[in-house]
């Protein structure tokens, strides 16, 4: 049975590691991420964006896969299943179909006032399901039209605004990008980490765009109240480098190698191979029911 976030996430800020929130694509990237979950008996958020469950058939149907996948490979540590960034819309669509946490994502909003709205609405029914919410202050920079920026850094006034309105876990901008980071990215800028987190207490923190962060800045981010860390293209990048090299050695050519079941197997170890060594990277290993 899938549970909610904020136990896990709540036992991580105390416990000063992070949980890694990996997002799935498919099948195949579902069944790797809890794979690796329940043998480094880390507690799990997977989760999924509008264009995943889009592209998989709907919420209904990652709802139903992940739910039925951690009762028939017989997962034993907790799992949360989170909608990545959603709309106001999508969150209500993700909240029907089984989703056991949303992230309600108003910082593209046209203002402040109406983040705040949404996410106050959102709170309150999310919590009347048991459900935990995560909402964003400031953007998440990322790369738009081919230019990528330098990251946005959110203001903890507003940080503190959000954090009021009784949301679980709260991304905020801190230098930190979506996709791969540029040459001459400056870092995280752990003075604005230190000032949001002096505002919030005790509120776990998310740090979105976990790919290509150096390991140090990562686990620096962590200590200084950082709880879930979003990791997306990391997965992507390993599972397209061993289908490339799968191909490549021509083994889609031997015997049945064109069998999309031992095209996809060296893709799927490695994911499950990279969330390992993440979870470990985070802290996460053996901290199951925590
Ligand atoms: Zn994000």
């Amino acid at each position: 049975m899938l549970v909610n976030a904020t136990h896990m996430l709540q036992s991580a800020e105390k416990g000063h590691y992070g949980l890694g929130a990996f997002n799935t694509n498919n099948l195949e990237w579902a069944q790797a991420i809890l794979t690796a979950a329940e043998e480094e008996q880390s507690p799990l958020i997977i989760q999924c964006s509008m264009g995943a469950a889009k592209y998989q058939g709907g919420y209904d149907v990652v709802a139903t896969i992940v739910n039925h996948l951690v009762k028939n490979m017989n997962i034993t540590v907790p799992v949360a299943l989170h909608l990545d960034h959603g709309t106001y819309e999508a969150c209500f669509e993700a909240m029907d179909a089984g989703f056991t946490s949303i992230m309600y994502d108003g910082s593209h909003e046209e203002t402040f006032d109406i983040n705040v709205e949404h996410t106050k609405e959102l709170v309150k029914l999310a919590h009347q399901k048991g459900l935990s919410i995560e909402a964003e202050v400031g953007g998440i920079g990322g790369t738009e039209d081919g230019v990528t920026g330098m990251g946005e850094i959110a203001d903890p006034e507003e940080c503190k605004v959000i954090a009021d309105l009784g949301v679980d876990f709260l991304a905020c901008g801190i230098g930190n990008i979506h996709g791969l980071y540029p040459a001459n990215w400056k870092g995280l800028q752990f003075d604005a980490l230190a000032a949001i987190k002096e505002k919030v207490g005790d509120l776990p923190l998310v740090l979105h765009g976990g790919t290509g962060i150096p390991e140090d800045q990562v686990k620096k981010a962590i200590s200084l109240g950082v709880s879930k860390v979003n990791v997306n293209t990391d997965l992507q990048v390993v599972f397209a480098e061993a289908t490339r090299k799968y191909i490549e050695a021509g083994k889609d050519q031997q015997g049945k190698g064109y069998d999309p079941r031992k095209l996809l197997a060296p893709g799927k170890q490695a994911i499950i191979d990279r969330t390992k060594e993440l979870m470990t990277e985070f802290g996460s290993v053996g901290k199951g029911w925590e």
